[in-house]
């Protein structure tokens, strides 16, 4: 009898020690010029703390690939070098500049990463904008069509001398895919990702949806709309982010590539869908692109779908949101 006390009691032991040590880990690290936060449901702090450091661990890797402020970054040597001859390029840049061409052609040019030959001349902490005649003499140098590949070498070229790419519209979206895909091999059942404006979820929080809050484009501490959603991605683009004012008016960091001037349609636009990376371009272009033809855009690509508020702070949702 003692002897099955006894043995009852370790059971409930060991099954409570099993339970109090799964727990929620969560961080929050500036990375890549902007927020890394990161939730996780694990079993060990041995394990959990693991999982976290490796998502911050690919978001330095990624930025160190592929930031245009880092001068030895693999971005900065094609934008010194691809104008002059083709330059080959790791696997991993060589097709995420691909499919941002693909995604040029698909959004009829509003997500165009040569949007940055204009795009370089403005610095938004310093308030500081080119001249229109700066803009005028650039201007021809975006166009996704300068980009040209040769697939055997793994190379890219220039077309055109003044060409300069940036992938700040696609790159943390990139990063968040790879990171849940880092944690599922890890065992992970349950995370939340994010990077700047691109948040990624596997599974749900515990039996429960994650809530995922698009913020009032004009007042930080407001949420527009809470979103209860598990095992997808969410992108917000806003004029929010990075920006000035000057002469009444705003200076932001998404930009018209038919211009190189800020794009004025809409104050912010969010696109749900299963690739962060996809979600993230997206989410530029129908900025651009404004409510029209980002509506059309997205009710023709399906597994996309989006929440737009316009200048008058009204929303509109795509039509399988609304169904
Ligand atoms: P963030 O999460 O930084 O707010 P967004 O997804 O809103 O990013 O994209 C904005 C970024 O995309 C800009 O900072 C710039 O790097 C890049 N970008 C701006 N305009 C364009 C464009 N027309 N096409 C592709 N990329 C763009
Ligand atoms: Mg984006």
């Amino acid at each position: 009898m003692k002897g099955l006390v006894s043995t009852a009691l370790w059971l409930c032991l060991l099954i409570y020690s099993g339970q109090s040590s799964a727990k929620w880990f969560e961080d929050k690290q500036g990375i890549m010029g902007t927020n890394i936060h990161v939730e996780l449901w694990s079993d060990s702090a041995q394990q959990g703390e693991a999982a976290i450091q490796a998502v911050m661990d690919e978001m330095q890797r990624i930025n160190q690939l592929m930031s245009p402020y880092i001068e030895s970054s693999e971005l900065s040597k094609l934008n010194h070098q691809a104008s002059a001859g083709f330059v080959p390029v790791s696997k991993e840049l060589f097709e995420l500049i691909a499919l941002s061409v693909e995604l040029a052609k698909e959004t009829d040019g509003a997500f165009d990463i040569t949007f940055a030959s204009v795009g370089y001349l403005y610095n938004y902490r310093e308030s500081q904008k080119p001249q229109q005649s700066q803009i005028a003499a650039l201007l021809k140098a975006i166009n996704y069509r300068h980009i040209r590949f040769n697939l055997t070498e793994q190379s890219v070229f220039f077309a055109h001398p003044n060409v300069k790419i940036d992938l700040g519209g696609i790159a943390k979206g990139h990063a968040v895919d790879n990171a849940i895909e880092i944690l599922k091999k890890r065992g992970i059942k349950h995370a939340l990702v994010t990077a700047g404006g691109d948040t990624k979820l596997l599974g749900d929080r515990l039996g429960k949806p994650w809530m995922v809050g698009i913020r009032d484009p004009r007042d930080k501490d407001k949420q527009a709309v809470v979103l209860p959603l598990a095992d997808t991605a969410l992108s917000t683009s806003g004029d929010y982010e990075r920006y000035f004012e000057q002469d009444g008016k705003r200076y932001h960091h998404i930009l018209s590539p038919k211009t190189g001037t800020s794009a004025k349609e809409v104050q912010s636009v969010s696109i749900i869908g299963q690739r962060s990376t996809l979600n993230d371009a997206l989410s530029t272009a129908v900025f651009v692109l404004g409510v029209q033809k980002g509506m059309d855009l997205l009710n023709r690509t399906p597994g996309y779908d989006g929440i737009i508020v316009d200048n008058q702070r009204k929303l509109h949702y795509s039509n399988a949101l609304v169904q």
